[in-house]
């Protein structure tokens, strides 16, 4: 018996928003433990299928609750950041030190948790030294 011609497979949407995550430049992988986190109690057994894990970069923050960073991505050569056709949040994503949740720094959002813990009279002052220490000069950058 001769087949007819398969149905083209798609291997790059997006699960959330179907976006062609390779066109839109944004083909990569994150460490086990992140993408564990990101698809928890989502998974369906058609997500087993060649190509039904695949998030873009804005679908994957969404389910983590924060952007990614340079540490969560493996070291595999689709990470590098210097390579060209990739989306400019994904080149972000990949060398960005810090995280952001709801547009904010983590390091402010833990800093104002610690000095909202405080006696009022000794929150403004720690909260301008919080501000100095973070724009100021750093050992490392
Ligand atoms: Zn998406």
């Amino acid at each position: 018996m001769k087949r007819g011609p398969r149905a083209p497979v798609i291997l790059t949407a997006c699960a959330d928003c179907g976006v062609g995550t390779l066109t839109l430049g944004e083909y990569y992988m994150v460490k086990d433990a992140v993408w564990v986190q990101a698809w928890a109690g989502r998974r369906k057994p058609w997500h087993e299928l060649p190509g039904q894990q695949v998030l873009c970069i804005g679908c994957l923050e969404e389910r983590l609750g924060r952007t990614l960073m340079a540490c969560d991505f493996t070291d595999a050569p689709v990470n590098d950041p210097a390579q060209e056709n990739i989306s400019q949040r994904m080149r972000d994503r990949l060398t960005a030190k810090q995280v952001a949740i709801d547009g904010e720094s983590i390091f402010d959002l833990l800093a104002a948790r610690m000095i909202e813990n405080l006696p009022p009279d000794q929150r403004e002052a720690l909260w301008l030294s919080w501000e100095r220490y973070r724009d100021g000069p750093k050992l490392v950058e």
